[in-house]
């Protein structure tokens, strides 16, 4: 196992396996391949010329980029030269990440001048091209720098939904990064290792992949495009190789219902970020027999995984999120942040090395979520997260104690919601609630508008202008007008009442497939939002779809017989009525596809003789 030093910085540690192994290859990229020398030099060379654009220690640079060795780079040369990165969803609406740029005050944007037009005008001189900055770094020695920071000192920014109504900055020091990836047996960390790099960089899974891989002398494989398929996603394990991946949730269920064999090449998958199916481990551990599956648990304000859990073969469900990891603590405490005993169920509240410094600009939020907690002697984060303790001091997770909600593994505060909609003029009081079931679930606002306000307005316009404010999977992809919002006795909004409220027929009047190719995309629509009934007409998004579900979607479109689809074509055709017609544009499938599509549903046998009988429909 590797060493843990609370002293060392990363790019400190990076550049130990750099000189220990330098014609190691450090990352894999699009039939590319870069060695750990390649990263070292070329990071050396950009944090010189940062600082020849006033870059210095203690300040922040933004990162709106994609998931690339480029990036890399970027990051290593920014901590370098003693700064913190702050990773930004180039996909955020750009009135969002002004407000993050806003808050995080970078000295400079890098950036890939084709994804942030908007915030590119808008930095000014603020803002490099990625690929012109290391362009322009190439004339700057590749001498290793002196050292800048130490391992107290800021790495990262990451933003996360926020409960006042504003995104919040988690600021993480060296040290936190360094504990989760040295020194650890929750997961196997080693040079021979090959770690897919899936997630995006704004969520701090990056964080396990990226650092995981390379203060490990081990490979990182780079899945691109923003919005990859699950077909990509396997093609790039087999492609490189990969040994270790990290699925959120979701992703993970999607995958072993979807493409089960593609996952073959691992020897141990990380799961969570939310609740993890146990029926889903169990096929994969059948499947997988050389596979090692844990259940990793953490909010981003303790750097990815506070706990984590080896799942057995035979393990009982619901699956529980394991013990603290290594130079980690957690304790079950009460509401008076009093340590409760085992088998009583209280709040997790989590400490150790990989405690963040805090929320950026945010002393009072800091001070209300981190705690000094004198009963234990040690500074904690409350998570918010109700568990409880077992005898063997394995934790059980039983929820939030507040209204935070993930879905599709991505953390959302509804009050962050609640007040983008407070903040339009024909909103006098709104609500949000998750509804539906962890695969389908899905955020409906109940609304109480404004008196001078036009509820057809209102319904029709709301959507689109919450889109500018908040990204994608934040949207309610229900909106529904009240005449007041039901109260409970002491006078709070009662939000159980609300999801019992019927959907109104302004939104239900919607246009029905029409047979062939239509009802056979709505069949898949039905199936993967849960819905009984799929309009022609209405956006996926709108229904309650999120990029996830379009990936399963997308996943399912070959039992069509139709030409494979790139995925970003499913956003660009996103009604029923407007995919089928992009389907019915592309060529038929030959034969072999439709035992394939068939396949997947039934056996190859039982394709095979549907297609002798030719029951197997070419469109249908
Ligand atoms: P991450 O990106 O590491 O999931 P977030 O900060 O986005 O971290 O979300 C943290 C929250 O997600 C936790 O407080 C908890 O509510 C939930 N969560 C994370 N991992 C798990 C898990 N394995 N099982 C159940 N819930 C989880």
């Amino acid at each position: 196992m590797s060493v843990f030093n609370r002293e060392f910085t990363v790019h400190g540690v990076f550049g130990r396996q750099a000189s220990a192994s330098p014609s190691a290859v450090a990352i894999s990229e699009a039939g590319t391949t870069y060695s750990y020398e390649d990263l070292e030099s070329r990071s050396n060379r950009l944090a010189r010329y940062l600082e020849t654009r006033h870059v210095q220690v203690g300040d922040r640079v933004a990162l709106l980029t994609e998931r690339s060795a480029d990036t890399i780079v970027a990051m290593l040369a920014i901590l370098k030269a003693g700064a913190a990165f702050v990773p930004l969803d180039p996909a955020y609406p750009v009135s969002r990440l002004a407000g993050m740029l806003r808050d995080a005050a970078p000295v400079l944007v890098i950036g890939r001048a084709s994804l942030a037009h908007d915030i590119a005008d808008a930095a000014g001189d603020g803002f490099i091209d990625q690929a012109l900055a290391l362009a322009a770094a190439e004339q700057f020695s590749a001498e290793p720098l002196s050292e800048r920071a130490d391992a107290g000192n800021p790495a990262y920014v990451m933003y996360t939904s926020g409960s006042t109504g504003r995104p919040k900055g988690v600021v993480v020091p060296h040290r936190a990064i360094v504990r989760l990836v040295r020194g650890q047996s929750y997961a196997r960390f080693a040079p021979d290792e090959v770690v897919l790099h899936l997630a995006p960089l704004a969520f701090d899974a990056s964080t396990f992949e990226i650092w995981g891989a390379l203060l490990n002398g081990a490979r990182l494989a780079v899945v691109p495009g923003a919005q990859p398929s699950l077909d990509d996603i396997v093609a790039a394990i087999s492609a490189y190789g990969v040994t270790t991946a990290w699925f959120t949730a979701g992703l993970f269920h999607l995958l072993v219902d979807q493409r089960l064999e593609g996952l073959r090449p691992l020897r141990q998958i990380l799961t969570g970020g939310d609740v993890v199916s146990p029926i889903h481990v169990r096929r994969a551990q059948q499947a997988l027999a050389d596979c090692r599956f844990i259940n990793g648990y953490g909010p981003t304000e303790n750097t990815t995984f506070s706990c984590c859990h080896l799942i057995e073969r035979d393990e009982v469900a619901p699956l529980p999120i394991g013990r603290p990891i290594a130079h980690s603590t957690a304790y079950v405490l009460d509401d008076e942040l009093r340590p409760l005993p085992e088998g009583k169920k209280g709040q997790l509240c989590v400490g150790g090395e990989g405690l963040a410094l805090g929320y950026l600009n945010a002393p009072e939020m800091t001070e209300e979520k981190f705690r000094f907690v004198p009963s234990v002697g040690e500074r904690l984060y409350l998570t918010g997260d109700v568990v409880r303790r077992r005898p063997d001091g394995v934790y059980e997770f039983f929820g939030r104690a507040d209204q935070q909600v993930k879905i599709d593994g991505k953390r959302i505060e509804i009050e962050e919601i609640e007040t983008a909609l407070r903040n339009e003029p024909d909103v006098a009081d709104v609500a949000v609630v998750a509804c539906g079931d962890a695969g389908a679930k899905r955020l409906i606002a109940f609304i109480k508008q404004a008196p001078q306000a036009s509820r057809e307005a209102l319904i029709h316009t709301i959507g689109d202008r919450l889109r500018r404010a908040l990204p994608a999977y934040m949207v309610p992809s229900g909106f529904r007008v009240v005449e007041a919002l039901p109260l409970t006795a002491n006078g709070k909004i009662d939000r159980t009442q609300l999801t019992t409220i019927p959907e109104d027929a302004t939104s239900a009047a919607t246009a029905t497939p029409r047979a062939g190719l239509e009802e056979a995309v709505a069949r898949i629509w039905g199936e993967v939002l849960d819905l009984s009934h799929v309009p022609r007409d209405v956006s996926f998004f709108e229904l309650g779809g999120t990029s996830l579900r379009l990936m399963n979607v997308h996943a399912r479109l070959p039992s069509l017989g139709r030409a494979p689809l790139p995925l970003v074509d499913l956003f660009d055709h996103p009604t029923v009525a407007s995919l089928a017609a992009r389907l019915e544009a592309g060529p038929v499938l030959g034969v072999r596809l439709e035992v394939e599509a068939a396949a997947r549903a039934g056996s190859r046998q039982a394709a095979l003789r549907r297609i002798r009988e030719g029951r197997l429909g070419r469109a249908s």
